[in-house]
């Protein structure tokens, strides 16, 4: 196996310990990655910083060419990274492909904006004063550390990359200890296209590498995408050196469905905004509002279409869930599940662990939990889901918004005005009419409240990585 860290343009063994990576469907090491060392980080940080002038002064053109070279070599590795994700992240096979296909349409898209960069350059700004020409320049905020966690590691890896690439930063990628290897594809791909050296630097690590990074005084920017907690930690960072940061968190996300609701519609959303990824989703809408007049009926049809849901070893056969990708994060789901016995929640169906190997939660509805439940307040990242009712639009918009985070929502209603009001109303980053969790390259991404700072994605997610510069002239 290659080692995992790749720096100035070389492929090095980590001088930290080795890092057991599991297959969760097993609860079996599959492999051991060495970490990478904080003097390591360093010489990435480094490294990264004496490429920066070659990679920016580069035309969008040209750079658009390299990030079109990382969508078709993800392309043509397409088996082997659905197979690893599918092993590494316990990901069923739609979910693996879907994936892949995401981060490949986000190379493809920032290559798109990339590219059209030479052209919006020193772009007139008009102004209402006489005498002087203004003109508008998008530079490159510099060498910037990008930190990503386990549940997606492809497309969130992807979502940073391409529109740091494209605005022209360096950057050191640090991807979560539980799945080093499948980012390690990035590294590889750097590689075969021949990127110049130290555009592109991967650092994998556990326990202090993430910290080693975002505290580094070498860095223009950070982007992280993890736990609220640890997103604080880096924010306290970044004020030290007072550079700019995007912070993608947690998410206790509400799902609302009206009395006009089609039902089964309502139960296929609902499932998938909660067991798409056993859970781990940042998005998960695990908080389920339902109007008091359909709300049994709605109930009756989840429990039985989650009965039947597939759950298993994705490589073993054809399931709709797989397990929980870390066994921290089984543990973690497992102690909220002894939680709701503790507070005496009424348990609709689930609410326990399945029998090994591998970690495997079943999915499982909590009703009509009380606001002060710590299971209706705090994120999960597992199959669980809670839920109330309420009598009328303005009582389910203040349980929507009473949350400490503001990430997404999901209203469904045959009613498209009411649709379109309450999704206007609620305070998150991103609502879903009548609709799967679908995300689209071209729309934002982030949150609001205790979700993070900053969007990613669409033109927002490549100002998120450049500077503005305005060139002013006195004309005499
Ligand atoms: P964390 O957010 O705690 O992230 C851990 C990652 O952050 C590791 O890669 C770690 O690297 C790094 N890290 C730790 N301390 C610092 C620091 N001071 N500066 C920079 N990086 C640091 O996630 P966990 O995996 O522990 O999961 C815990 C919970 O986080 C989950 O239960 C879930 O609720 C939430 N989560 C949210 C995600 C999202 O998409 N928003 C994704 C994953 C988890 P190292 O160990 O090398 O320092």
């Amino acid at each position: 196996m290659k080692p995992a860290l790749f720096i100035d343009g070389h492929w090095v063994d980590g001088d930290g310990a080795p890092m057991p990576v599991h297959d969760p469907s097993l609860g079996q090491i599959m492999a051991q990655v060495p970490a990478a060392s904080a003097h390591q980080v360093n010489l990435a940080v480094q490294a990264a910083r004496r490429a920066l002038p070659g990679w920016r002064s580069l035309s969008g053109a040209r750079r658009a060419e390299y990030l079109q070279g990382f969508a078709r070599h993800l392309q043509q590795r397409r088996e082997g990274l659905i197979a690893l994700q599918m092993r590494n992240n316990g990901k069923p096979r739609h979910e693996a492909e879907l994936d892949l296909d995401d981060a490949i349409a986000t190379f493809d898209y920032y290559a798109g904006l990339a590219a059209q960069l030479d052209a919006r350059q020193d772009q007139p700004v008009p102004l209402q004063a006489p005498g002087f020409s203004a003109h508008c320049r998008f530079e490159a905020l510099g060498v910037v550390g990008l930190i990503v966690p386990w549940n997606f590691p492809l497309v969130t890896s992807a979502w940073k990359l391409a529109p740091a690439l494209a605005a022209g930063c360096t950057l050191v990628l640090k991807p979560s200890e539980v799945t080093p290897l499948i980012e390690q594809v990035y590294g590889e791909i750097a590689d075969a296209l021949g990127l110049p050296a130290g555009v592109l630097n991967l650092v994998a690590g556990a326990g202090k590498t993430g910290a080693a990074l975002s505290q580094h005084p070498g860095l223009d920017k950070l982007s992280f995408t993890g736990s609220t907690a640890t997103g604080q930690r880096v924010m306290a960072s970044s004020a030290a050196f007072c550079r700019p940061l995007t912070l993608e968190l947690g998410g206790k996300s509400p799902i609302l469905v009206f009395a006009d609701a089609d039902l089964d519609q309502a139960v296929h959303w609902i499932i998938g905004g909660f067991c798409w990824n056993a859970g781990q989703m940042c998005s998960a809408t695990s908080r389920l509002l339902v109007h008091e007049s359909i709300a049994d009926a709605l109930l009756q049809r989840l429990r039985s279409a989650l009965l039947a849901l597939r759950v298993g070893n994705p490589l073993e056969q054809e399931v709709d869930m797989g397990p929980l990708s870390c066994q921290a994060q089984w543990r973690t789901v497992c102690t909220y599940l002894e939680q709701a016995r503790n507070e005496g929640l009424e348990c609709l169906v689930g609410g326990h662990a399945l029998p090994g190997p591998g970690w495997f939660v079943a999915p499982t509805v909590y009703t009509d939990v009380p606001t002060s439940s710590r299971l209706w307040q705090e994120e999960i990242f597992g199959p669980v889901l809670c839920m109330r009712r309420f009598s009328d639009e303005a009582q389910a918009l203040a349980l929507a918004n009473d949350s400490a985070f503001g990430l997404v929502a999901t209203v469904i209603s045959a009613d498209l005005q009411r649709a379109e009001r309450v999704a206007a109303a609620l305070d998150v980053g991103h609502v879903w009419i009548n609709s799967l969790q679908a995300v689209f390259v071209e729309t934002s991404w982030g949150g609001t409240k205790g979700s993070g700072i900053g969007r990613e994605l669409g033109p927002w997610g490549l100002a998120a990585y450049q500077s503005i510069k305005h060139l002013t002239r006195y004309l005499g």
